[in-house]
């Protein structure tokens, strides 16, 4: 049976600041970006990327959506920060991402057009993996993934799975946890809602880097999920990199109780339970997040997407403050504690042997 494959993202622009051409991964990134048939590549003789602003607001999203810039990450974007209850720490491979989810949970923590921007000095950001080796385990959940030593998440400001063809940097990571280079105990993680994962099965990974796919109901991932990959190859990356002997994962998320939600939710677990079922040595785990948005979110996403119809409705939501005074807006007490026990029971019962290491 043909794999189902889903068409790379190629930018229309690529912008090069003068600080990244001068960085020795740059000319990796060049060499994939020709490849990929980008034709219009500019080298810039400064660092700011200018002109991103101009024209109207959709204008600057479809032309952000089509950018890609190679930057150097400042100091403050290389220092590895705590990132509970995903990973002991976070490590940026880049900031932005090409496809268009509606919800997207970059729209609150990005600034500006949603351009993406990869970081060129690779070997200072992934230095931060040798620099705190063996500190801190503040991921909840510890006691399943002790094994794996300190944890460091790589898509929290991207999908590195996205534009890996054009950077070539998640493979390095991979390469270099793989063999050794920052000690023998630290793993990597990162999540995706692509499939594009021929150059990863050859890598001397280690098993010391966790692949998971970002999954949703049929309903969620058709109607909010542009630019990704359609869930079934998602599926079918997982089985491969599984069979290739990485440790694994499913991120479900952002869990919605459309109408039908147990159906679909349970048609998804089946088919993940379906494409595993043979692979041997399965290291499984799972991660459930439900829909939340806060009242910057929600501004940007009405911006980016005006006619969407996804509920962001503060009405119907509970509000939720976090310790720095900022608010999110969750489902009901009620409908969460429906969905949890509902997923709890369906992970066990469809997937067992895959733990559950958070749900929020
Ligand atoms: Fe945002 Fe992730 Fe979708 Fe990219 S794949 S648009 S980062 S939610």
């Amino acid at each position: 049976m043909p794999r189902p494959m889903s068409r790379p993202w190629v930018p229309e622009h690529v912008l090069v600041t003068a600080a990244a051409a001068e960085q020795p991964h740059t000319a990796e990134v060049l060499r994939r970006v020709e490849a990929a048939g980008v034709d219009d590549v500019r080298l810039l003789s400064g660092n700011r990327l200018t002109g991103l602003t101009e024209g109207s607001e959709r204008e600057v999203y479809a032309r952000a959506k089509k950018t890609l810039a190679l930057v150097v990450a400042p100091p403050s974007a290389i220092k590895p920060q705590p990132i509970p209850p995903s990973a002991d720490w976070r490590i940026d491979l880049a900031k932005g991402c090409p496809a268009h989810c509606q919800y997207c949970y970059l729209a609150g923590s990005l600034t500006g057009p949603p351009i993406t921007r990869a970081y060129a000095n690779l070997d200072d950001v992934l230095a931060g993996i040798g620099t705190h080796a063996g500190r801190g385990a503040v991921t909840s959940g510890t006691a399943e993934r002790g094994h794996e030593g300190t944890t460091y998440e790589l898509s929290c400001y991207t999908d590195p799975l996205g534009i890996e063809h054009l950077t070539g940097s998640l493979a390095e990571a991979v390469r270099r946890v793989g063999t050794g280079a920052y000690g023998d105990d630290v793993s990597l993680r990162f999540t995706t809602k692509f499939d594009a994962v021929d150059d990863l099965l050859v890598l001397p990974h280690g098993r010391r880097t966790r692949m998971r796919v970002s999954l949703n109901a049929e309903e969620v991932a058709g109607r909010f999920e542009g630019g990704t990959s359609p869930v079934p190859a998602r599926i079918e990356a997982l089985r491969r990199v599984a069979l290739a002997g990485y440790r694994v994962g499913l991120t479900i998320a952002p869990v919605m109780p459309v109408e039908g939600w147990q159906e679909q939710y349970a048609a998804l677990l089946d088919a993940v339970g379906t494409a595993l079922a043979d692979v041997p040595d399965l290291d499984l785990t799972t991660e459930v997040i439900t829909h939340r948005f806060t009242p910057g979110s929600r501004e940007v996403l009405l911006g980016w997407y005006p006619r969407t119809k996804l509920e962001m409705d503060e009405s119907v939501r509970t509000a939720k403050r976090n310790k720095f005074g900022g608010t999110k807006y969750v489902y009901p007490r009620e409908t969460m504690t429906e969905m949890r026990g509902w997923f709890t029971d369906a992970l066990a019962a469809r997937l067992p042997g895959a733990p559950l290491l958070y749900w929020t």
